[in-house]
């Protein structure tokens, strides 16, 4: 059957069929969007932080209501066994919970002014539309980081989700709808909006005067445009991109602990975070032992259709994806690596969909493929002497979000948190590098974009700075004892 032009195809990545067509935002509508928003905002920056914050209340209150709804399809739509899907949206959750406590902290400072009579503040005011452009990987969890603290600041929010996710998006766009009903008129039309298609919806939004924030996560190839064309307009970019994320286990380490956070971290959501351990940094005093146990812990992980009970490890989101892992693997044997597992699955899976072994490749040197992020469940070993060593080799990849290190000894573990330690916008002792928790601001250095969403005082960045000062004397004295008499 052929498909209009303006609809898109979703199949599912656990067997390629199609779960639904979706109709796709024309680019000529974009402009009317953005005007939309534009036009919300005037109202929505006079509502009041802590009422704002009432409608997130809200809409933590009917994600909660769909919480197994929304979950299997994040499952049926980007391929996330049961307790992932469901791990989504309790994300979208609490972030809930957070935001609406945030908005009725969105403090500002007062500061010594040098004037007599005078009063200095800072003031924090909502910045104006936010676009939210978002990765397949997280297709529901990225937009509520960023919704949920831009709607507390006063900001409307426009959503642009990956093409390949546009199921979850819309449904979330009905649980929206549901909190805003019973929210009532306070909140205008235009507040939360979501458009359907590619990269050249982002686009207009990425160019755009009149959307001052632009969020955006996926692969860096995309912040390098994003970022540039955002800049140019002196927009506010907040970059969310790709990792590399590495684990240093030392000789002190509690290898039952490192098994089991490694495991969790290089093949859940089958390698398809951005914060999925890629890159293991052993010392060679415990080196063969913890391989045999990784080995053996990956030749009896369950792979399989995401939604059977047991299973661990779903599929990749498409075939580009599993040919891009294959290409990987060739590539690091051909440096020298030396491979275990990271076969295709056809077995016992089902028809349809890109199932893989996890792989474990042995490398000599931290080579050119290991330096890159290949989105899928690849764990690049390496090894090393010293602890610096180590943290050198760590750093020494494009990328900065997460890293972590397994140790007893508090001298490694506090000089891997020290300035001379991880470089990664995530450092973490005994954990692995996945798995964030929402109250800690969230982002990385380098090419990993340098944005920081979620918790701590990320909300900032969808807010404008102001700085005031209030004469409250009968004289005009000038900063810095400057005299201009008339
Ligand atoms: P992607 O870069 O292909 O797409 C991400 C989004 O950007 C999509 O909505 C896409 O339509 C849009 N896009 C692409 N080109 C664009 C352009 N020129 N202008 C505007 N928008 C554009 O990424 P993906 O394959 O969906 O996701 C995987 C990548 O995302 C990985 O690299 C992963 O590390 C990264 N990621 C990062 C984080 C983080 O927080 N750092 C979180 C999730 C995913």
């Amino acid at each position: 059957m052929t498909v209009p032009a303006n609809e898109i195809v979703v199949r599912s990545p656990i067997d390629g069929s199609e779960i639904g067509r979706v109709p796709a935002t024309a680019l000529t509508e974009m402009p009317q969007i953005i005007a939309r928003s534009k036009a919300a905002f005037e109202s929505w920056r006079q509502v009041p932080a802590p009422r704002r914050g009432e409608l997130v209340r809200l809409l933590g209150e009917e994600l909660r209501r769909d919480k197994e709804t929304l979950a299997a399809l994040v499952t049926a739509e980007a391929g996330k066994i049961v307790s992932e899907g469901l791990g989504e949206v309790q994300e979208m959750i609490d972030i809930c919970d957070f935001a609406v406590g945030l908005s009725r902290q969105l403090y500002g400072l007062t500061i010594a002014s040098e004037r007599p009579g005078h009063r200095m503040m800072e003031t924090w005011h909502p910045a104006g539309p936010c676009a939210v452009i978002s990765a397949f990987n997280f297709p529901v969890a990225v937009w509520s980081w960023n919704a949920a603290l831009a709607l507390v600041c006063g900001d409307p929010v426009i959503w642009k989700p990956s093409e390949k996710t546009p199921l979850t998006a819309l449904a979330t766009m009905r649980i929206v709808e549901r909190a805003l009903a019973r929210f009532g008129a306070e909140a205008p039309a235009g507040l939360l909006q979501c458009v359907i298609g590619g990269a050249e919806l982002g686009e207009a939004l990425v160019d755009s005067h009149d959307v001052p924030v632009v969020s955006a996560t996926g692969s860096t190839r995309m912040g390098r445009i994003v970022g540039p064309r955002v800049a140019a307009r002196f927009g506010r970019s907040l970059l969310e991109l790709g990792g590399n994320n590495a684990m240093i286990v030392t000789p002190s380490a509690d290898l039952d602990l490192a098994v089991r956070a490694i495991v969790f971290a290089a093949v859940g959501t089958a390698g398809q975070r951005c914060t999925t351990l890629r890159r293991l940094i052993v010392h060679p005093s415990i080196r063969a032992d913890l391989l045999q146990r990784l080995r053996k812990a990956y030749a009896s992980l369950p792979i399989g259709d995401p939604r059977r009970a047991g299973v661990l490890i779903g599929p990749l989101i498409d075939a580009a994806a599993a040919e891009r892992m294959q290409a990987a693997i060739t590539r690091a044997r051909g440096e020298g690596g030396v491979v275990f597992g990271g076969a295709r699955r056809t077995a016992e899976v089902p028809a349809g969909g890109h199932y893989v072994e996890p792989a474990i490749v042995e490398m000599p040197a931290q080579t050119a493929t290991v330096r890159e992020e290949t989105f899928a469940p690849i764990l690049y070993v390496l090894g090393y002497e010293s602890l610096s060593e180590a943290i050198a080799l760590q750093n020494d990849v494009p990328q900065g979000l997460s890293s972590c290190i397994f140790t007893r000894d508090l001298r490694e573990a506090e000089t891997f948190l020290s300035a001379a330690g991880s470089d990664c916008g995530i450092a973490n002792v005994n954990i692995g590098p996945s798995g964030a928790e929402i109250g800690g601001a969230f982002g990385g250095e380098k090419e990993t974009g340098g944005g920081r969403e979620s918790g701590s005082d990320s909300w900032k960045a969808y807010m404008r700075r102001q700085t005031a000062t209030v004469n409250y004397s009968d004289k005009l004295p000038l900063a810095q004892g400057v005299s201009f008499e008339i």
